[in-house]
Formats: C-alpha cells, sequence, structure tokens
C-alpha cells in the first residue's frame, strides 16, 4: 500500500498530516529517510515516524442484516442495540457506516475504518444505497413517469434547503418500489416519499454499492478483501 495509506492505517494521523509528515521527512521506510507519500510500503518493510515503528493495525468490516426493532446506537431505552447480535472484542471501537431508523431492517456496513466509512457516506463519492420500501398508497400507473422524473430531478424535503441528489425510483408493483440514493439525510427515504404524499410503511435496505444482503436475519460475516476495496 501507499506510504500515506500506511501512516494512516497505523497513526491518528489524517493523509493530510500524515503527508505533511511525509515531506517533512519524519518517514523512514528500511532505514531511507523517504518524502514520496506514493512510495509502496509492504507489512514486512520497517517503517519508522520519527524513529518509532509503525505497525498497520488490521481494520475490521462487517456486514450484518439488522432486525427490525433495534437500534443503531449503542444505548437505546426502547430497543435492543444491534451490536447485541455481535460476539466480537473492542465493541466500542467500532461503528455503523449509514445508520438506519428502528424500523428499518436489511444491511449495515460496520466498522473501525473511519476514513472507508466516510467514502461510502460522504454523498459526492455517489455510492449508491438501494432500499426496497412499501408505501401505504398505490403509486397511479399514469403517475408512474412523472413520480420516476420527480425522483430523478430532486426532491424538497421539508426543512432542507436544497433538492435532494437524484435518485432512481423503480415501481415494482404499485405499493412496492426499490429506491437507489446516493446520500442519507435523515429519515431520507421516509421524507422523500412524504414528499410527494406518501408514506412509507417499511423499509428495507438491500444494497450498498456492489455488496448485496444474502445473510439472515441478525446474522453477520465479515467483508472479503475485495469487497472492502470495492470501496476505495
Ligand atoms: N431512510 C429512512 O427514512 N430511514 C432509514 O432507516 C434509512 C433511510
Amino acid at each position: 500500500m501507499r506510504l500515506d495509506k500506511f501512516v494512516c492505517k497505523s497513526t491518528e494521523l489524517t493523509r493530510k498530516e500524515a503527508i505533511q509528515c511525509i515531506h517533512s521527512g519524519e518517514l523512514s521506510v528500511n532505514g531511507k529517510v523517504t518524502t514520496n507519500e506514493a512510495v509502496q510500503v509492504h507489512e514486512n518493510n520497517l517503517v519508522l515516524l520519527n524513529s518509532v515503528k509503525l505497525k498497520a493495525r488490521d481494520f475490521r468490516y462487517i456486514l450484518m442484516h439488522k432486525p427490525a426493532d433495534t437500534v443503531c446506537s449503542n444505548i437505546d431505552e426502547v430497543y435492543p442495540s444491534l451490536f447485541n447480535y455481535l460476539e466480537v472484542d473492542k465493541l466500542s471501537e467500532l461503528h455503523i457506516v449509514g445508520r438506519l431508523d428502528a424500523d428499518t431492517t436489511g444491511l449495515i456496513l460496520i466498522t473501525d475504518d473511519g476514513r472507508w466509512s466516510f467514502h461510502i457516506t460522504q454523498p459526492t463519492n455517489d455510492c449508491r444505497k438501494v432500499y426496497r420500501v412499501q408505501l401505504s398508497q398505490a403509486i397511479p400507473a399514469e403517475r408512474s413517469s412523472d413520480l420516476v422524473t420527480q425522483f430523478k430531478q430532486g426532491l424538497q424535503l421539508q426543512g432542507e434547503l436544497g433538492l435532494t441528489r437524484p435518485s432512481k425510483l423503480d415501481i415494482i408493483t404499485p405499493k412496492e418500489v426499490l429506491l437507489t440514493i446516493t446520500e442519507g439525510k435523515f429519515h431520507q427515504v421516509k421524507r422523500m416519499f412524504a414528499a410527494v404524499g406518501n408514506r412509507v410503511v417499511s423499509l428495507h435496505r438491500e444494497k450498498i454499492g456492489d455488496i448485496c444482503l444474502e445473510l439472515e436475519v441478525g446474522q453477520w460475516r465479515y467483508l472479503t478483501k475485495d469487497e472492502v476495496e470495492s470501496f476505495s
């Protein structure tokens, strides 16, 4: 991996801070000072930062099928936390990538790699999240095409200044749709349907990026290396 990435993985430094350290000659690889942040380093290389040996931490990347009536925070007075389902060490180091509401089910990503989760949640990175939505009001056939256009052009959510980013609405049946979005405002999907006079009855996230949910409710597994890297 690149030296700047290695430094980030083995310290608390941001990418910018890591590059500054490298440029100011604080890093050496196998005994040689390097000021090139793009130089490739491997696990068996000796990397020193101001003479202190760095060791890349192994980040954890977890996929889970969130059950209904669970919350994405550590503590809640009403519902159990999603973390109760995870039997791993150092739970407090993990965080959820893009929270779901208590009543929403489906795909959840959990990690201790802040940069990775930022990449997934940052709207400008265009990482697609796909939701299966059951609606209270049937979408009339004659309104379907207008509605798809409205979602594509952006909706005005209550309390927000700008429009939502373009989203993709696939109408499966009059009361069931797939919605693909690239941002995650508070209650975003529910508010999007409220903005067009409808109401979400149930919500299930089935895909993030290229990762689909194939686990049973409440199950979890570690992501493969390819899956982790599919987001970078
Ligand atoms: N949008 C919502 O309204 N709720 C969720 O849980 C996720 C997206």
